[in-house]
C-alpha cells in the first residue's frame, strides 16, 4: 500500500495541466490501494482508516487548471466550493460590452480604455451595455420561461427588444446592425455570403449552458444570421465555453470544438499571433478569432476584456464575446467589483438568467 502523499503525488503528476483527475475517480481500485475509501465528484478523497476527507482546490490560469490536495478544514473560505454558472459568462460579456461601447468605431490605438467611461458614438451613461447583451438576455429569458431552445419565442423577443426597447437599462435601442434589423423585419435570418457579421456570435454563450445540439445552436444563429460561418461559428465559441470549463486547456478546447470548414482552421494558432495581425471588425471569424487572441494572452478578466476594447473597431462586440468566454472561466467573482457596481440594467439580467446546468469549481479569490 502506498501512502495518501504518494498517491496525491502520482495523481497530480498526471493531473497537472492536463485535468484528467476524472480518470482517477473511475479507476476505484487504484484509490483503494492507496488506503483512500472513496472519490467524489468534486473531487474529493476520503481516507480509509482515519476517515479525513480532502478537497481538490484548483484554479484556472491562462487556460490550464492547476491545483492541491488540501485536508478539508483547512480549506479557506475563499476557496471553497463555487459553481460555474450562466451568471459568470452573461456578466462577462455584458461588463465587456459597456467598456466597449463609448469606443466602437475607433481605431486601433487611437484611444486607450482602462474601465468604464460615458460618452462615444453613442452618448451613452457610464456602464451601459448594447445590443449584445440585450439580445443575450432576450435569449436566456427565452430558455428560462420556455425550459428549452424555441426559436420562434426567441424570434419574438428579439422583435420586442427591437421595437420597444425590451431588455435594455432604460427602452432605448442605440446600436443595431444590418444584418439584425433585416432579418427580424423580414421574419427571416439573412443566408447570404455577405451576411457573416458578429451579430448573432455576441448573443450565443448562454447556449453553452444548456443540452442544446449542434442543430439547435445552428437555429438559434439562424433567426438572424443563416449563413454557414455564422452558424457554425456559433457551434463552436459554445463548444469552446463548454470545454475550458469543463477543465481542458485551450489547445486542447479549441481542437475539440474548431468544425466547420477550412475557414475555420485559424482559430487553432490565432493565440500566437503576433496583435497587428489580429482584426477586430464586424466580421463572425474576425471576431471569434480576436475573443481568442485576448483570452490567449492575458491571465485575468479585467486584462481580457480590456485588451479587446483596446483592439478597436467593433469595440463593444469583441469585448462582449471575449468577456463571455474570460467570464465563463474565470467567474464573476473575478470581474472587477467596481465595473459590476457601474454596470447600468442589472435588475434585467438577474430576470433572465435561467438555472443552467452548473459544475462544481474551486476557484480562489
Ligand atoms: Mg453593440
Amino acid at each position: 500500500m502506498i501512502t495518501f502523499e504518494q498517491a496525491v503525488a502520482k495523481a497530480l503528476s498526471y493531473d497537472a495541466r492536463i485535468n484528467k483527475f476524472a480518470e482517477y475517480e473511475s479507476s476505484f481500485e487504484f484509490w483503494w490501494d492507496c488506503g483512500v475509501d472513496s472519490v467524489g465528484p468534486q473531487p474529493s478523497i476520503i481516507m480509509k482508516e482515519s476517515g479525513e476527507r480532502f478537497l481538490f482546490s484548483d484554479a484556472i490560469f491562462n487556460g490550464y487548471r492547476c491545483g492541491k490536495f488540501i485536508r478539508e478544514g483547512e480549506i479557506p473560505e475563499a476557496m471553497r466550493p463555487s459553481f460555474f454558472s450562466l451568471r459568470d459568462a452573461v456578466y462577462g460579456a455584458a461588463v465587456g460590452d459597456a467598456l466597449g461601447v463609448p469606443y466602437e468605431f475607433r481605431e486601433r490605438d487611437s484611444f486607450e480604455c482602462g474601465g468604464m467611461v460615458s460618452g462615444g458614438a453613442h452618448g451613452q451613461p457610464t456602464g451601459t451595455f448594447s445590443d449584445d447583451t440585450s439580445m443575450m438576455l432576450a435569449t436566456c429569458d427565452s430558455i428560462r420561461d420556455c425550459g428549452r431552445v424555441d426559436v420562434r419565442d426567441m424570434r419574438r423577443r428579439f422583435v420586442s427588444w427591437l421595437r420597444e426597447g425590451a431588455y435594455t437599462p432604460d427602452g432605448s435601442v442605440f446600436d443595431v446592425g444590418n444584418t439584425v434589423a433585416t432579418a427580424l423585419t423580414d421574419g427571416r435570418g439573412c443566408g447570404g455570403e455577405r451576411s457573416n457579421g458578429n451579430g448573432s456570435l455576441m448573443r450565443i454563450a448562454p447556449l453553452a449552458y444548456t443540452h442544446a445540439s449542434d442543430e439547435e445552436i445552428r437555429a438559434v444563429s439562424a433567426i438572424t444570421h443563416a449563413h454557414r460561418i455564422s452558424t457554425e461559428s456559433c457551434v463552436c465559441f459554445v463548444k469552446l465555453i463548454q470545454n475550458l470549463v469543463g477543465g481542458s486547456p485551450l489547445d486542447l478546447a479549441l481542437k475539440h470544438s474548431i468544425s466547420g470548414g477550412e475557414e475555420f482552421a485559424f482559430l487553432a494558432d490565432v493565440a500566437s499571433w503576433p496583435r497587428e495581425k489580429v482584426r477586430s471588425g464586424g466580421y463572425v471569424l474576425d471576431t471569434l478569432g480576436a475573443a481568442i487572441w485576448c483570452f490567449a494572452n492575458t491571465d485575468t478578466y479585467a486584462e481580457c476584456v480590456l485588451a479587446a476594447v483596446n483592439l478597436g473597431y467593433d469595440t463593444d462586440t469583441t469585448a462582449c464575446v471575449a468577456g463571455a468566454l474570460a467570464g465563463a472561466v474565470y467567474g464573476y467573482r473575478a470581474i472587477p467589483k467596481e465595473w459590476l457596481d457601474t454596470l447600468r440594467g442589472k435588475d434585467v439580467i438577474e430576470r433572465c438568467l435561467f438555472p443552467g446546468f452548473e459544475k462544481a469549481r474551486n476557484w480562489p479569490k
